[in-house]
């Protein structure tokens, strides 16, 4: 594989490399390039210590509260990744860890007092909770200036009204991001959504839609009930995949030289491996990423942008929340 660094837009670089090479001209055409969260998310990591610095001259310091119900182990593992994050970017961070035993009333009982909670601008709970607890009347309950996850239904208004005081989902944000990051024409193009989720397929398509120079796509979004699937992803310029099937979509779905994004994380079977799985995406990326113009890995594509996004947002609520 061969590292480039290429112009990125707004005065920025991001590292993209190329997948393919030949011997006399570096790279095969078309080329397709990697996308790479991580380096992404390390320019959006290195905007937000800037923001932060000017935030703390000013005596505010933004803090996350991450509440944990239960001892799921891959909850377990973001929950800490988002506390060490928090950490390493100088926030202020609380991680709340309760039974899996924990109530409704009692949960409630912690959101309110996070609410409450002047050093505490951001609140996140981890999702999916116990079974005894209903998520959308924890989301519902949360103050809607805090709800960095945006999914409370004023944040989702918000969205759909474009109005940028809202809080848009962690994920899509990202998958934004790391499309305006690449150089990736939005503005115009043909995007198809694969999924309807609240978390990614539904925001992005409102996000990626919205009438501003971020936005303008054309967005189709598909599910499991859509006909003729492969039919419409062949006839996008930008296909994301957020469905969680394992290598799902394969080169028949795309055309030459389609964007590429990999939302799914999907755990499979792995002999081979230390853990007895590997983490694969929604994507058969060997395949496709010999049709693409631009793909992002799994792991190492979204998934990063996902907590940087999550850090922007807790900022961008400390801001509001005091200089509104
Ligand atoms: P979800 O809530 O289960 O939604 C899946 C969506 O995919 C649904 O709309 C479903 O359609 C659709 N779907 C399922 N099978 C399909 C098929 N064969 N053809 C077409 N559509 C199909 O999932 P999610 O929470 O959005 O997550 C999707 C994937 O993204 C998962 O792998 C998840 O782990 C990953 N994820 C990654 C990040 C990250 O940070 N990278 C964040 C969030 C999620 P119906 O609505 O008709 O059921």
């Amino acid at each position: 594989m061969l590292a480039l660094r290429v112009p990125q837009g707004r005065g920025s670089t991001a590292k993209v490399t190329c997948v393919t090479r030949t011997r006399r001209h570096g790279c095969a055409s078309p080329m397709p390039k990697l996308i790479d969260g991580r380096a992404i998310a390390e320019k959006v990591y290195a905007d937000l210590r800037r923001d932060i610095a000017e935030l703390k001259a000013k005596g505010l310091t933004p803090g996350l509260a991450v509440v944990l119900v239960g001892d799921n182990p891959a909850s377990r593992a973001y929950v800490r990744s988002k506390d060490k994050m928090c950490r390493e970017l100088g926030l202020h961070s609380v991680k709340l860890e309760l039974p899996s035993s924990t109530t409704q009333t009692e949960l409630l009982a912690r959101v309110d007092e996070f609410n409450r909670d002047s050093a505490v601008h951001g609140i996140l709970v981890q999702s999916p909770p116990p079974e005894q607890i209903d998520e959308a009347a924890i989301v519902r309950a949360l103050d809607p200036r805090k709800d960095v996850d945006g999914f409370h239904p004023e944040n989702v208004a918000k969205l759909v009204l474009e109005d940028a005081s809202g809080f848009v989902p962690c994920t899509p944000l990202g998958v934004q991001r790391l499309l305006l990051e690449s150089d990736i024409e939005v503005n115009g193009a043909h995007v198809v959504v694969l999924g309807r989720s609240m978390i990614v397929g539904k925001p992005l398509a409102l996000l990626l839609m919205q009438k501003n120079k971020n936005g303008n796509a054309t967005v189709t979004v598909v599910h499991s009930r859509s006909r003729n699937l492969a039919q419409i992803t062949r006839s996008a310029d930008i296909v994301v995949a957020a469905i969680g099937r394992a290598e799902f979509l394969k080169a028949d779905h795309i055309r030459e030289g389609a964007v590429v994004i990999d939302v799914g994380i999907n755990r499979v079977e792995d002999a081979a491996s230390e853990r007895g799985y590997r983490l694969v995406g929604d994507v058969a990326f060997d395949e496709v990423s010999k049709k693409t113009r631009a793909i992002t890995p799994v792991p190492g594509g979204v998934g990063p942008m996902t907590i940087a996004m999550l850090m922007a947002n807790t900022v961008k609520a400390a801001r509001q929340a005091s200089f509104g």
